[in-house]
């Protein structure tokens, strides 16, 4: 067993949300343990975009030009294959944001990034290895959680919990808060094929006779990402790798004097598609954030950019009656009621993509054409502005208004 420990906020979870919330905390002054259940950041592909909003926050901490040093690929306008026509659905170069692309970067490069800024706080203490297994809980107020380590098990006592442990969260579950779901009619199956000279480097998304793919650049190789109707993955591997293939090589031809790299199903993982969101978001003592408190689709690419903005907003929010031991849960409702707007709305408009546009190609074997609403943003290059500033800047940005009190 290790010694207690004791601290001001303790996070469960370094993602995206997680370790910048640990950051701007530290950075606030704030005396921070984040827990992390993995050993590193290197892990299976998470998703890779940081939206211009993020990119800003950056910059509003001094680290954009360190951070666009690191290899990345800047997507300023985001197209797809509908069945034969090509479109361009959103055009970032007009908005009102110092960086007007979403940079594609390796989740694990941006993580790291953050752990190596934050831990210049000597308030910042990064815990890997640490797989948070319960909460305690002192008459009504969730005080603490347990972890398991290579070492023994763990106890950290703080005057803030925070669950940014994802979509899977075991200390939302453990705190028993009432999750709401959404249907979801799709799957994604991720693997990789590599990128060779003479390949073109845009990212790409093809939607053709009931099937959609996508291929993100990762430099040396493609991030690819094949959609399932939900639920269709084990009927796919009843018919064979070499039907799987085939399939993905009618989407995309490049694949074809590359399909021996995909030798097993071991090379094809299974993202579950979710969407769902608290009914509250705290609990004396408890915060969530990121996908612990909302599991959004991947349609847009926002995941990411949602948990960084909900540990913005909880940093601006929190780190004062923090660091003045006054905290209340009037304080962590103001999270949610901050945050559950933005939430919502890009929820709302990923259940309508999904339901008009996902589920529908994924039903058809006939050849897709584009619906209407896709043809205007060929048609008035202008329209292709409005999914720009959702996708990449959200509903109602945030800003860090918290001040750096530890100098680094
Ligand atoms: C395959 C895939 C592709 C995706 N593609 C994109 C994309 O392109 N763009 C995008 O914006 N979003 C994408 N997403 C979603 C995106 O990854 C999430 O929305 C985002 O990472 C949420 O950040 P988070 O910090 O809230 O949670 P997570 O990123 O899930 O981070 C949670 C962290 O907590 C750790 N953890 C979990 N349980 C425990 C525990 N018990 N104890 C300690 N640590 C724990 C995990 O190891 C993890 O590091 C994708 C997700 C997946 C799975």
């Amino acid at each position: 067993m290790n010694q207690p420990l004791s601290t001001g906020c303790c996070i469960a979870g370094g993602g995206p949300a997680g370790m910048m919330l640990g950051f701007l905390l530290a950075r606030a002054g704030a005396d921070v343990i984040v827990l992390e259940k993995h050993a590193d950041f290197f892990r299976d592909f998470r998703g890779d975009t940081i939206h211009p909003s993020t990119l800003q926050v950056v910059h509003e901490l001094s680290l954009l030009d360190e951070l666009l040093t690191l290899p990345h690929e800047e997507v300023r306008e985001l197209g797809a294959q509908i069945g034969k026509t090509q479109i361009t659905l959103a055009d970032f170069t007009h908005l009102p944001t110092r960086c007007k692309f979403i940079a594609l970067m390796p989740q694990w490069d941006f993580l790291n990034f953050l752990a190596r800024h934050a831990s210049r706080y000597t308030s910042f203490h990064l815990m890997m290895e640490t797989d948070v297994m319960d909460i305690v809980e002192e008459a009504g107020k969730i005080t603490g959680v347990q972890a398991k380590t290579p070492r023994g098990p763990l106890e950290v006592r703080a005057d803030l919990i925070v669950a940014a442990d994802g979509r899977t969260s075991v200390v939302r579950a453990k705190a028993d808060l009432p999750v709401q779901e959404f249907g979801v009619p799709m799957d994604v199956l991720w693997f990789r094929l590599s990128r060779k000279p003479g390949d073109r480097t845009q990212t790409m998304g093809r939607f053709e006779n009931g099937q959609i793919f996508v291929a993100l650049n990762r430099g040396d190789y493609w991030q690819c990402g094949y959609v399932i109707a939900k639920g269709q993955f084990a009927e796919i591997r009843r018919e064979g790798l070499e039907s799987f293939r085939a399939k993905v090589m009618r989407l995309a031809p490049f694949a074809i004097a590359r399909q021996d790299e995909l030798k097993s199903w071991d090379e094809v993982k299974l993202l579950t598609v979710r969407v769902d969101r608290l009914l509250r978001w705290c609990r004396p003592g408890l915060l969530c954030i990121g996908d612990a408190a909302h599991a959004m689709s991947p349609i847009g690419g926002v995941g990411i950019n949602l948990a960084i903005q909900d540990a913005v907003a909880a940093a601006n929010l929190l780190a004062e009656p923090l660091l003045n031991r006054q905290l209340t849960t009037a304080d962590l409702e103001k999270i949610q009621r901050r945050r559950e707007f933005p939430t919502r709305l890009t929820q709302s408009l990923q259940l309508m993509v999904q339901r008009r546009i996902i589920a529908p190609v994924l039903g058809e074997q006939k050849p897709v054409t584009p619906p209407l609403a896709l043809r205007m943003f060929a048609a008035v290059p202008l329209l292709r502005r409005i999914p720009a500033r959702l996708i990449g800047l959200g509903v109602r940005p945030e800003h860090v208004s918290v001040p750096e009190k530890s100098r680094a």
